[in-house]
């Protein structure tokens, strides 16, 4: 396979820095109107975090000035990043 393929970089709301898409979690606004992870590729404005709890940490700091982003379902978000660290470990 040597197609070469186009890799879309996001920057993340946390640190601030371009990473690969795919290696980031993507959030979205819901039909509640607080803001989560986007697990079905859902349409509209989008924002990407590393999956990182210190990343979470600094978006939260960001997000007291930031009306919309606010609106983030911080627990939830926290708890996903844990999860998801928690397999990562088990699988090495
Ligand atoms: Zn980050």
């Amino acid at each position: 396979m040597s197609l070469s393929r186009h890799i879309p970089y996001r920057r993340c709301i946390g640190c601030g820095s371009r990473r690969e898409k795919n290696e980031m979690i993507r959030l979205v606004r819901n039909a509640s109107g607080s803001i989560g992870i986007d697990t079905k590729s859902l349409q509209g404005r989008g924002f990407y975090l590393c999956s990182d709890l210190d990343c979470l940490n600094t978006a939260s700091k960001k997000m007291r000035k930031n009306a919309f982003l606010k609106s983030i379902d911080l627990e939830g978000l926290r708890a996903w990043i844990t999860r998801k660290k928690g397999k990562q470990e088990d699988g090495e």
